[in-house]
């Protein structure tokens, strides 16, 4: 290998280790609904995307017959599965058609990249997600960040100069921090500045809104024609989708390359969302439910005299600053049986590392609550060590 990629490897390292930064995945073996076991220990998973309890939901394994979908979806890689997992998906979001991607990420990269090019204007939340952020990089458009949910500098940033298309791209739910955006407001500002509204909604789809279609509860496809969603998070399945008008869905069918040159997700995982789908419209339960342990949470965070998240959301982010602190906490509460990965720069802000706490509809208020209390006994370690 080439000396200079060594030494450049070498130093990366060696400087993430000196920096606690260094990370390093585990093994998590699912143990149930809302449970993992991690070396060996059971634990409640206080950090999925699985916010309706479905990922490990024995109904979804029923009538799973293909394992691969043996190529692209524009070669052979489309099947009766995907066809009607994309009716059903337009027809639940009132939205004229859908096209599969195989993760949320490469879809973000290839429709951000796809619809803009250089030239263009792009609006961006200071908080977007990653596959968002590389997706602008790829497609050579002006980036124009602007301050977090800030309406009145979203503004200033569409009124940039500029001979091309605008548009403005941002996550309904954050993901590492749960607040949302404020896409009514945005919807009348891109109108102003005749510019495309694109929303990733990965985390509101299935559990938010009162038809939990998330931000297509909120907004038509007239006020919003570019919606991406995730089947990984809410649907607990994995893959993804952008929803809108025809023409643009033809256009994404011929020009998105993460959509033309990968394959396609498994038959088989359409199938399980198609399941995942029919069980979100049915089960409400699941929603309330969600929303339930939010308030029992918060209610006990603030009775513990702990900081209480500024969320709405599944997401409950308990922000410690030090990296040092936010690991040794999160591994104080694995010994204690509750699973909270610490996340750190540079997935969020510097000084702001945290814990993220995510709730589904498996949890039960009596795993909140000792949840609650296992917390309040290591922060009082950390901060008297
Ligand atoms: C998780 C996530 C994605 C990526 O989706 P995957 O299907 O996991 O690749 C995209 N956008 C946001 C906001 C996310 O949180």
């Amino acid at each position: 290998m080439s000396g200079g990629l060594n030494r450049r490897i070498a130093s990366t390292l060696e400087s993430l280790r000196q920096r606690d930064r260094f990370r390093q995945r585990r093994v998590v073996e699912p143990a149930g609904p809302g449970l993992a076991r991690v070396a060996g220990r059971d634990c409640v998973n206080f950090c999925s995307n699985d916010y309706l309890g479905l990922a490990q939901d024995s109904r979804l394994l029923r009538g799973l017959d293909v394992p691969g979908s043996a190529a692209s979806a524009l070669v052979t890689g489309y099947s009766p599965a995907h066809a009607e997992l994309e009716e059903a998906l337009a027809d639940w979001l009132e939205r004229d058609r859908v096209l599969l991607f195989p993760t949320g990420f490469s879809a973000n990269v290839g429709i951000v990249d796809a619809l803009l090019q250089r030239g263009d204007l792009v609006a961006c939340d200071a908080l977007n997600h990653a596959s968002l952020i590389d997706g602008v990089r790829l497609s050579g458009a002006d980036k124009r960040i602007y301050a977090h949910v800030d309406v009145d500098a979203a503004r200033d940033a569409l009124a940039a100069p500029c001979e091309g298309v605008r548009a403005l791209v941002t996550d309904a739910v954050f993901s590492m921090d749960g607040d949302i955006a404020p896409v009514r407001e945005l919807v009348i500002e891109a109108r102003r500045a005749d510019a495309l509204l694109y929303v990733d909604d990965a985390h509101g789809v299935g559990v938010l809104g009162p038809r939990g279609r998330g931000v297509a509860d909120e907004l038509s496809q007239d006020e919003l024609p570019v919606l991406v969603g995730t089947l990984g998070k809410a649907l607990g399945t994995a893959g993804a989708f952008v929803a809108g008008p025809a023409a643009v869905i033809d256009y994404l069918e011929n020009r998105a390359r993460s959509q033309i040159y990968s394959t396609a997700f498994a038959p088989m995982t359409a199938r399980a969302a198609l399941t995942a789908l029919a069980i979100t419209r049915e089960e409400a339960w699941r929603r309330d439910e969600v929303r339930n342990l939010i308030a029992h949470l918060h209610a006990r965070l603030r009775s513990a005299g702990l900081p209480v998240p500024d969320s709405p959301t599944a997401i409950q982010p308990i922000v410690l600053g030090r990296d040092s602190v936010a690991l040794r906490v999160s591994d104080d509460l694995l010994a204690r049986g509750f699973l909270v990965t610490a996340i750190r720069p540079p997935t969020v802000p510097e000084g702001a590392a945290r814990l993220r706490v995510t709730l589904t509809a498996a949890h039960t208020t009596e795993q909140v609550d000792g949840l609650v209390d296992a917390l309040a006994t290591s922060l009082l370690e950390a901060r008297v060590a």
